[in-house]
């Protein structure tokens, strides 16, 4: 099985990889079970808990150096969190933890009557390269409700997703690839046409023409560049969009390394052209300023925004 997996992940790709190994062998509370137990068994149900641990973490390491994503969940108390295979993807650049209880993804198991359904805590901890899909994860047990202790066949019922934790999965998803296309095209706005095939230097040396001041700007996978803002590669005269007025080129200037600064810390991250290339389906964008004065020609409050300009399927125009 383990080998039949493997090959459908070299081939097929997948953008995610979603991991839940069967956690018995690791539970604190199967633990407390082992000394009654037949220990031949034990050390098979042990192995085999290693094997299948070593293998999705091998799938998740494989994942991670693709730019891919992975999403690894487990019991928040099992053992299997200081498992040597699962640090080595914990310390990974990327790689991050939250906890979630399961009461607040709808988890329930049977009460005391089998037509009584009631909230089971059961607090989960997962581990994933991207933080949206964490973000949505984490989710602390509010209060609001009693708990279901989890025993016996009750268990097995809790290895289920409950329908909202599927929904959240796919949400954050859906959110990791929306940060990412945007994160690309915005990247790919800030290269100007023609030097596409510049290597990431010359990204570096791109960027290096917009200010005035030393800022640094986070690299895709980690790391940043430092690029010295230097006021050469501005206009000479600056327009207002909507009337055409010449703006005060200082006060644009500032505007836009305003914008420039916030996007550098907030929006997007860089990355070299080869490395573009793992992501199939991106897209070049272009980008332009959108430059006016909300004031007067006394008074004046410019505004500078950076647009990304894509054309859609149907032909029009949009710009974001
Ligand atoms: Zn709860």
């Amino acid at each position: 099985m383990y080998e039949a997996l493997c090959d459908y992940v070299k081939e097929k790709k997948p953008s995610w990889v979603i991991g839940s190994p069967p956690c018995t062998a690791f539970s604190r509370l199967q633990g407390l079970n082992f000394p009654k137990m037949d220990p031949a068994k034990v050390a098979r149900m042990i192995k085999e808990a290693k094997m299948h641990l070593h293998f999705v973490t091998s799938l998740y390491q494989r994942q991670l150096s693709q730019n891919r994503h992975f999403l690894h969940e487990h019991p928040a108390g099992a053992r299997s969190w200081h498992h040597p295979s699962i640090l080595a993807i914990r310390q990974m650049e990327g790689v991050g933890v939250v906890r979630g209880d399961q009461c607040m993804f709808g988890l329930t198991t049977k009460g005391a009557s089998a037509d009584e359904k009631r909230l089971a805590k059961k607090p989960t901890k997962f581990m994933s390269s991207s933080p949206h899909m964490l973000k949505q994860l984490e989710k602390k047990c509010d209060r609001s409700h009693s708990h279901q202790i989890l025993e016996g066949a009750r268990c097995a019922d809790a290895a289920f997703y409950p329908l909202q934790l599927v929904r959240t999965l796919l949400r954050g998803i859906r959110d990791t690839k929306a940060a990412e296309s945007k994160k690309i095209q915005l990247m790919k706005s800030l290269i100007p046409d023609g030097e596409v095939d510049e290597s990431e230097d010359r990204v570096l040396a791109v960027a290096d023409t917009t200010g005035a001041a030393r800022v640094h700007v986070t690299k895709v996978g980690g790391g940043h560049i430092q690029l010295d803002w230097d006021e050469r590669n501005f206009k000479e005269l600056y327009r207002d969009e909507y009337t055409g007025e010449i703006l005060p080129r200082h006060l644009i200037q500032e505007a836009i390394k305003e914008e420039l600064s916030y996007s550098n810390a907030h929006v997007w991250e860089v990355m070299d052209k080869e490395g573009l290339k793992k992501f199939k389906d991106a897209k070049l964008v272009r980008c332009r300023w959108v430059l006016c004065n909300k004031g007067d020609a006394q008074n004046p409050d410019v505004g500078a925004r950076l647009v990304a300009c894509e054309v859609n399927h149907d032909g029009s125009k949009e710009e974001s």
